[in-house]
């Protein structure tokens, strides 16, 4: 009897024990001024979930008054730091997709769409099939949510085609982009493309049928094929004011239906460069801040020294030393070089918007639009993942960045 107790005694420390070890290793808490209350808080963190979040009277290292929010989702990203998830010649690889996600983590964006554009059917298939393969690796954290398609049914129009190479531009092809859709693990979330092409309304409600998520862009729709393409299913303007010619009719083009049309959301890309101040005030003030996603259309040439570069068509693209990336040939943008945490800054400073608003605007509405919905907001039983950073003049200083729970960056200083 006296040992049966002994050991029921025994198990019960040991049992104990493990518990304590187990929650130590498991459990954390990460302190920060709320990016909504502006108040000091501590958020309990268990199995890289958010279990409690907690007032604090004051944070514990009161010296570094960093806030807390949730990582930035980023639905557009063609590439960073030297790779592409577009080009061909396979120079995308597995080691490349974690570099760039890598990068990315240090600017904050914690899950992003892979972007997709206009490319040959075989390049596209490749890429898709190798982002799919690799996608849940662990060294990447789940920070690739699925992928983005900006193109190939986009307008063939000089001027609202943008940068996409007009040979591989081509109408809505249903049995193709079914080919992408198994090839991507049925992984894409988005596809833009532009309504006014034959078929696309079908192609549209197909899609929004199979739950990917209808983007309009690149396209010089009128107001009823703007409005038919929402009733159809589509969901949001992909970078609106861009992907759109230099010279329009004033009262005849595809701003006015697509601002006027309030089920449309929009993204907006806020890096200095491809809107005006004025535009990004008028487009927030229209579509608010529940409507409206910040995005970064970020390339492979982000993050290098200015300069000038070759892209895959052998065209000479320039990194300006503001950073502005260019294609001179043809006198477009070339998507843009600077990651979303500057877009965020920007925007606060553009329109005086809160930083809860901004965060919104590039967490929480993306992971609403694309059904993630572990993510995108500091709650109970979301994934960890935080940053932690200061307001800089145009962009956020990113200090950490945790992904479910791991410090996956952290600055030098
Ligand atoms: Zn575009």
């Amino acid at each position: 009897m006296r040992s049966m107790l002994f050991t029921r005694f025994n198990l019960l420390i040991i049992f104990n024990l493990m518990t304590i070890i187990n929650s130590s290793l498991a459990q954390t808490k990460i302190e920060g001024i709320s990016y909504l209350t502006k108040k000091p808080v501590s958020v309990e963190i268990k199995d890289g979930k958010i279990v409690g979040i907690h007032q604090l009277e004051k944070l514990s290292d009161n010296s570094r008054q960093l806030y807390i929010a949730p990582g930035l989702i980023d639905n557009q990203v063609n590439g960073f730091a030297g790779i592409s998830f577009c080009f061909a010649g396979g120079q995308l690889t597995k080691e490349g997709i974690v570099k760039a996600t890598q990068e990315l983590w240090k600017k904050g964006v914690t899950t992003y769409l892979p972007t997709l554009t206009t490319n040959t059917k075989e390049v596209m298939l490749r890429n898709l099939s190798l982002l799919a393969a690799t996608k849940n690796e662990p060294a990447l954290h789940g920070s690739i949510a699925g992928y983005h398609l900006e193109g190939p049914y986009i307008s063939p129009v000089d001027g609202y085609r943008g940068a996409h190479p007009i040979k591989y531009v081509r109408k809505p092809d249903l049995s193709e982009f079914n080919q992408f859709y198994e090839a991507s693990g049925r992984n894409i979330l988005t596809i833009t493309l532009a309504p006014e092409l034959e078929g696309a309304m079908d192609f549209i409600r197909k899609c929004t049928e199979m739950g990917v998520v209808v983007a309009i862009g690149h396209h010089n729709a009128n107001k009823e094929v703007v409005d038919l393409a929402v009733t159809n299913g589509a969901r949001i303007t992909t970078h609106l004011g861009n992907g759109c010619a230099n010279t329009i009719n004033r009262h005849l083009n595809p701003l006015w239906p697509q601002l006027a049309n309030d089920k449309l959301m929009a993204s907006i890309i806020c890096d200095g460069f491809h809107l005006r101040d004025e535009e990004i005030a008028v487009f927030y003030k229209v579509k608010g801040p529940d409507n409206t996603i910040i995005t970064s259309d970020v390339t492979s040439f982000a993050s290098l020294p200015p300069g000038e570069y070759k892209n895959e068509e052998g065209e000479t693209i320039e990194l300006t030393k503001e950073g502005m990336l260019r294609l001179p040939a043809q006198n477009v943008l070339y998507g843009s070089a600077s990651p979303i945490s500057r877009g965020v800054a920007r925007i606060m400073k553009i329109t005086g918007c809160s930083l809860g608003d901004a965060i919104r605007m590039s967490s929480t509405n993306p992971a609403k639009l694309y059904g993630l919905n572990d993510r995108g907001e500091i709650k109970k039983g979301m994934r960890a993942d935080l940053i932690l950073f200061e307001i800089g003049e145009s962009e956020l200083q990113i200090k950490k960045t945790y992904i479910e729970g791991n410090l996956v960056y952290k600055t030098g200083e």
